[in-house]
């Protein structure tokens, strides 16, 4: 027994040390590199819901050749397969006999613009205006590309949903038997990015070329101030070299036959004012109180709110846009029921026309505040100072264009001064003519709202009007100082 297990344990060793000397032949001898060889990247899609998109390098050449490797490759918010294409490294796996295989995965709006753009055979380019924030723009060329060109711009986010408020998933567009489809972002303005490539689809396959160049924009940050989307991006080399001439931006729905567009927005103000006074006990009638002061200014704004009420309400050609909002937001101050604070305030959210003189009622504010009593002071806490507003006189030739086009399609239009904010403000802002438009008429105003929906007739018709508008802007004939 004894010499048995002395045999087995000889055998186990001999056969522990072959092992060893083959991976140690491994570790010192290389196999030979591999000879360069060609390459195919292959584009598909994996079946599921939503499909997975997908790009696969593998050697042509390689018949007979062991792939040593699948490789899958991983990329971020701001990339996509593409780039992994235009690095090389797919290719320079796939020549060194590995398959590489980079994954889109589903949860991107910039990967389906990606796909948009091949489709379409226009260049895209991706600018990071901000960390992981990125503005991509397609560009359709014109046959005068020195001319000043057409910005199709949309934003790409969409604001929060609630869903227990809402009758179908808010992610589903679900289409009811009406037509009317349900989903976030249907009004607010995906509608608009889906028929501006819609539109251009159509116009080139048609083998339309038109005289100016277009761009059509999407941009992120929108529904939070622009400030990491348009507002940076307007100071960008990048934009100043798409050379706008004039731009078309997001507008809201009419419930009419109508069609609203925006030539103007109004300025938020939201201003803070700190109301000081004598402190003292809550029993005796202390002269100076911050609630004293607090109450005249109240008064002065809450009075200019009522003015301002009646003269929307009264005048038929008003609209929100036309008159300056105030709403009370914010009230601060007091420590205990007995104790007399020295110190009080009171927020407004103002938002105010840009025909309004803005300096003269900022001297306006000033004066409230002397009024209600000493020391009174202000801070804004956001305060836009722009009047620029985009002619619609019919001597404007972009406006004429737009217009007339319109007008050939039997669209009544009723132009207003956008009530909120938009990007269309970053972009005026630098003097370029822009105009707010979402072709939703006989659609009740949904934006931000819960159960946002858009009728899917409303929706197509949308793209004929692109169709029609865009050519209409890309022939406005060349300015005199544009040679
Ligand atoms: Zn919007």
């Amino acid at each position: 027994m004894n010499f048995l297990r002395n045999r087995l344990v000889v055998l186990g060793l001999v056969l522990l040390a072959t092992l060893l000397l083959y991976l140690m032949g491994l570790i010192a001898t290389p196999p030979p590199p591999l000879p360069t060889i060609n390459v195919s990247i292959r584009t598909g899609q994996l079946p599921g819901d939503p499909p997975l998109f997908f790009r696969e390098a593998l050697p042509i050449d390689g018949a007979g050749r062991q792939i040593l490797l699948q490789v899958v490759l991983l990329h971020g918010q701001a990339f996509t397969s593409k780039t992994w294409e235009e690095l090389g490294t797919m290719a320079l796996l796939a020549t060194n006999g590995y398959q590489a295989l980079a994954m889109d995965l589903p949860d991107g709006a910039l990967r389906f613009l990606d796909r948009i753009a091949e489709e379409l055979e226009l260049p895209m380019k991706k600018i990071e205006v901000w960390p992981d924030r990125v503005v991509s723009i397609m560009t359709w060329e014109g046959k005068n590309p020195s001319l000043k060109s057409i910005l199709l711009n949309s934003h790409t986010d969409v604001v929060p949903v609630f869903q227990e408020h809402w009758k179908y998933d808010a992610f589903s567009a679900f289409k009811d038997a009406e037509g009317n489809i349900y989903a976030r972002g249907t009004q607010d303005m995906k509608c608009v990015t889906i028929q501006y490539i819609q539109a251009i689809r159509r116009l080139k396959a048609e083998g339309h070329r038109l005289m100016r160049t277009v761009h059509l924009m999407f941009v992120p940050d929108e529904e939070v101030g622009g400030h990491k989307g348009m507002e940076t991006f307007v100071k960008h080399p990048e934009f100043q070299k798409l050379n706008i001439g004039f731009a078309l931006d997001e507008g809201l729905a009419n419930p009419g036959e109508a069609f609203t567009v925006f030539y103007g927005e109004r300025n938020p103000w939201w201003i803070t004012v700190h109301c000081p006074g004598s402190p003292g006990h809550g029993s005796r009638f202390v002269e100076n109180t911050a609630a004293e002061k607090m109450r005249q200014v109240i008064n002065s704004f809450l009075n200019f709110r009522e003015k301002e009420k009646t003269r929307l309400n009264t005048s038929e050609c008003f609209t929100l846009g036309d008159v300056t909002t105030v709403n009370m937001t914010m009230v601060k101050g007091g420590v205990a029921y007995n104790v007399i604070p020295a110190e009080m305030d009171v927020s407004f959210d103002l938002r105010i026309p840009p025909t309004v003189n803005l300096q003269e009622f900022e001297a306006q504010i000033k004066q409230w505040c002397k009024e209600a009593g000493e020391d009174i002071t202000y801070k804004f806490a956001q305060k836009h100072m722009n009047q620029d507003v985009t002619s619609t006189e019919e001597s404007d030739p972009w406006w004429s264009a737009f217009s007339g086009a319109c007008k050939a399609m039997n669209m009544r239009l009723e132009k207003e001064i956008f009530p909120a904010a938009t990007d269309s403000r970053f972009i005026r802002a630098v003097g370029i003519p822009a105009i707010g438009f979402s072709p939703m008429n006989r659609t009740p105003i949904l934006l931000h709202d819960h159960n946002e929906y858009l009728n899917e007739q409303i929706f197509l018709k949308g793209i004929s009007v692109y169709e029609r508008l865009i050519p209409a802007l890309a022939s406005v004939p060349a300015f005199p100082d544009e040679v």
